[in-house]
């Protein structure tokens, strides 16, 4: 249950997909304003025509920049991000 532990700690506002300061609740996830507006032109990683030349294990660079879009529309994925929840 990694959501719920990241709920609690809601307070720290740090965005969960790239660490940097949060602005609020997107799309059902705490981000920060650039990573909701990635995650809402993006949509779902199947509508996605990006393409990852790592086999989609790029990691997360230390200034919270992603690779590639790829992989960081996949994080946003995995942290929970629904393009369906308009929070
Ligand atoms: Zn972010
Ligand atoms: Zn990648």
């Amino acid at each position: 249950m990694q959501i719920a532990r990241y709920e609690n700690s809601f307070e720290f506002f740090s965005c969960q997909v790239c660490k940097n300061p949060a602005h609020g609740k997107h799309f059902g996830a705490i981000t920060c304003r650039a990573c909701a507006a990635f995650f809402r032109r993006s949509g779902t990683i199947s509508k996605s025509v990006y393409r990852c030349d790592q086999n989609n294990n790029c990691e997360i660079l230390k200034n919270g920049r992603f690779a590639c879009k790829k992989c960081k529309l996949r994080k946003c994925l995995k942290i929970g991000m629904d393009d369906k929840s308009n929070f």
